[in-house]
């Protein structure tokens, strides 16, 4: 497929989209009433209804028993870190291995035109990306998200909060199902750019911004705060009356959808003429520039009231570099007190 009908290519062989991303349409005045049917399948579909159906999964398969889950053991909270494990290794492993092992379309679609393992660094364990973030992934990033779906299973289970049932109250329930890539969005921009703050970036959130060119692996390559406070979005349904199928899918929707910010591709090639959207860019332009789109692709634009979006348009990049201009100006500003 030619991706330049899609984008162009600079001068280092990265590519970058031509049509660039939007917040979500409602967003958007006037509002196109037409375009709702268009959002609503792009909510859905692939990506969400791949998280319900992992989650479904979990659910009718994978979970222990729930008497099992009021007693803290080792046995299950292993076995919830082996199902997770084995998930993730996957889902990631599936489209590292082809994508970036095999390099089934070469640099199509590719953001950056290299590939991390052509840039061994010292900033990494072993001086490779792919090394250091496969062994954060395991030892880190799905430990944490272990801990927290600990938590969610063993409250719910010990009846500690309310478990709505879905018979007593479908409207409800439907709605906050509909609601949890949303409340994902929110959560992920308060964490996020609380870890951007000075002293937490430095010792938390610089880990998972050492892989300036993502892939698969680096989603979850986190410092255990950071994959802590990303996955703790699911204990909102301790808080808001809940089930916890749907803390659950929250959950995943955390853990496994991580992926989509670092995919490196904007398009992945599954036959010569079907593609399937990655939703990366937004965050991969985070990763490049660090302090623009602390949130996701702007399904509540908290980037765009904040004045932190880039959407990779040369009016974004104008503004951040005013931004950047005016913070080293404040920054050099001979202070105004006298000295006594
Ligand atoms: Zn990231
Ligand atoms: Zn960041």
């Amino acid at each position: 497929m030619d991706d330049l009908l899609y984008g162009t290519r600079n001068k280092r062989g990265d590519w970058s989209p031509r049509q660039h991303p939007e917040v979500a349409f409602f967003w958007s005045r006037p509002l196109d009433l037409r375009a709702w049917g268009k959002f609503l399948i792009g909510y859905i579909w692939p990506w969400n209804a791949f998280h319900v159906a992992v989650t479904l999964l979990y659910w009718n398969v994978l979970l222990p028993d729930w008497d099992t889950m009021k007693t803290l053991s080792w046995s299950w909270v292993l076995w919830l870190y082996m199902v997770n494990g084995i998930g993730i290794f996957l889902m990631y492993g599936s489209i590292e291995a082809i994508y970036y092992w095999k390099r089934k379309q070469g640099t199509r679609f590719k953001y950056n035109a290299k590939f991390p393992s052509e840039q061994p660094s010292d900033v990494f364990w072993f001086k490779s990306q792919n090394i250091d973030n496969f062994l954060r992934t395991y030892l880190s990033g799905i430990v944490f998200w272990t801990l927290v779906e600990v938590i969610l299973l063993w409250t719910f289970a010990n009846g500690y909060v309310p478990w709505l049932s879905w018979a007593q109250n479908p409207y409800y329930l439907a709605l906050l199902v509909f609601l949890t890539p949303m409340i994902h969005e929110v959560h992920f921009f308060l964490i996020h750019r609380l870890i951007h703050t000075p002293f937490l970036y430095k010792w938390v959130h610089s880990v998972h911004h050492n892989s300036v060119n993502p892939s698969p692996w680096s989603s979850l390559s986190m410092h255990p705060l950071e994959t802590f406070l990303y996955h703790a979005v699911a204990l909102w349904h301790l808080v808001i009356p809940s089930n916890p199928l749907i803390g659950l899918l929250q959950l995943n929707m955390a853990g496994y959808g991580a992926l989509n910010g670092h995919i490196g591709f904007d398009k992945l090639e599954l036959t010569d003429d079907a593609t399937l959207d990655s939703h990366a860019y937004i965050h991969y332009l985070h990763h490049k520039y660090f302090e623009v789109n602390y949130g996701g692709d702007g399904l509540i634009p908290l980037d765009q009231w904040f004045g932190t979006w880039h959407d990779g348009s040369k009016e974004g990049q104008e503004r951040m570099e005013a931004r950047y201009a005016k913070k080293v100006a404040r920054m050099n500003k001979p202070s105004t007190e006298v000295p006594r």
